[in-house]
């Protein structure tokens, strides 16, 4: 009940406003995209004028999902519809410093914000924060919405919202993946999804150079902790060599996890200023997010990041030691 009534408020929220800007987190995987690009496209064509603003190049192998038309870059630009009187709504974004640098600055100028989010780790950070935790993707949510107040779906937004889900569960192998969570991608498929050529697109076009880079990354495989605790990483010395860009890194971390006995994955990879940490738990009474938290960042149980500003050995052994105290 009280979620149909949240739902109901975010949409006369978006059919009062003159335009809706649709935000999401760095760093922008296929839920990200997927959650918001669906959720500008469903308002479009219920009448509503909505955009998705990107602060950074999206990962060239999300491209397939982009329509272009609904989709900008320019701050200027993001200024403009703000002073204009665009509603702001931010997807599958934990915290207002993740939806990034531009947006940040400029949050203040929207006349509403809205947040929707799936994270457990949510700061509440809009005027309206409709947050469920539960729900294995932000793009699960997104269905919902459209369900709720019966709005009609195409095969383009069938097919944006099914690829959050689909990745955002693993391909529907982590424990997040409910009952509900099928029926959804059921209900997806039925409307025009196209499983295939999703997980085609996201998984099984990976050029050679990634391939290059993953098989430098499994030499620097450690484990721990009896085996429970998997560590491996890449350097900026590492994508050079490869040609490969950071982006080129997803994955890795579900490779670590995929060990057999590993019960808490650690990816490492080398940023700007330091570390970014991917955690994955295999291990349900393991909890990631809290381990995140503790150095600053957050996420789901099983599924976290945060960034450590140091160097690399430093940044392994904190991990390594820290680790320790969650294994249950
Ligand atoms: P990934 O390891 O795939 O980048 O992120 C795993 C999960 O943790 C995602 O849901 C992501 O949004 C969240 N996450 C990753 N890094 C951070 C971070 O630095 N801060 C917070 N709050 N969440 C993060
Ligand atoms: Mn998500």
């Amino acid at each position: 009940v009280a979620e149909s009534s949240k739902i109901a408020a975010i949409y006369d929220a978006a059919k009062s406003s003159k335009e809706v800007i649709v935000v999401t987190h760095i760093s922008p995987d296929a839920d990200a995209v997927g959650s918001s690009l669906g959720l500008a496209l469903l308002l479009e064509k219920n009448g509503i004028e909505a955009n998705c603003f990107f602060s950074e190049k999206l990962p060239v192998k999300l491209l397939s999902l982009v329509d272009k038309n609904r989709v900008f870059f320019a701050e200027d630009e993001l200024i403009e519809k703000l002073n204009n009187g665009a509603l702001l709504i931010g997807v599958d974004c934990a915290t207002k410093k993740r939806l990034g640098e531009v947006v940040y600055k400029n949050f203040s100028l929207a006349k509403a914000t809205i947040n929707i989010d799936h994270h457990a780790s949510n700061e509440n950070w809009g005027e309206l924060n409709w947050v469920v935790p539960d729900a294995a993707a932000t793009a699960e949510m997104i269905f919902g919405f459209s369900n709720s107040l019966s709005l009609k779906l195409n095969s383009d937004i069938a097919n944006l919202l099914y690829a959050g889900i689909l990745d955002d569960t693993g391909s529907f192998c982590f424990s997040n993946t409910s009952g509900k969570t099928l029926r959804v991608s059921a209900d997806l498929i039925d409307a025009g999804a196209n499983p295939a050529e999703i997980s085609n697109n996201l998984y099984f076009q990976v050029p050679e150079k990634v391939w290059r880079l993953r098989s430098k990354s499994l030499l620097t495989l450690r484990l721990e902790h009896q085996g429970r605790v998997g560590l491996m990483f890449v350097t900026q010395e590492m994508l050079n060599e490869t040609g490969c860009l950071s982006e080129d890194t997803e994955g890795l971390v579900d490779i670590i996890r995929s060990i057999q006995g590993v019960e808490v994955a650690f990816f490492v990879r080398e940023i700007e200023n330091g570390f970014k940490v991917s955690a994955r738990s295999k291990n349900p009474e393991i909890d990631v997010n809290s381990f995140a938290s503790f150095f600053g960042g957050g996420g789901h149980k099983a599924a976290a990041g945060f960034t450590i500003v140091d160097n690399l050995d430093t940044a392994l052994d904190l991990i390594t030691k820290k680790s320790k105290d969650i294994l249950v």
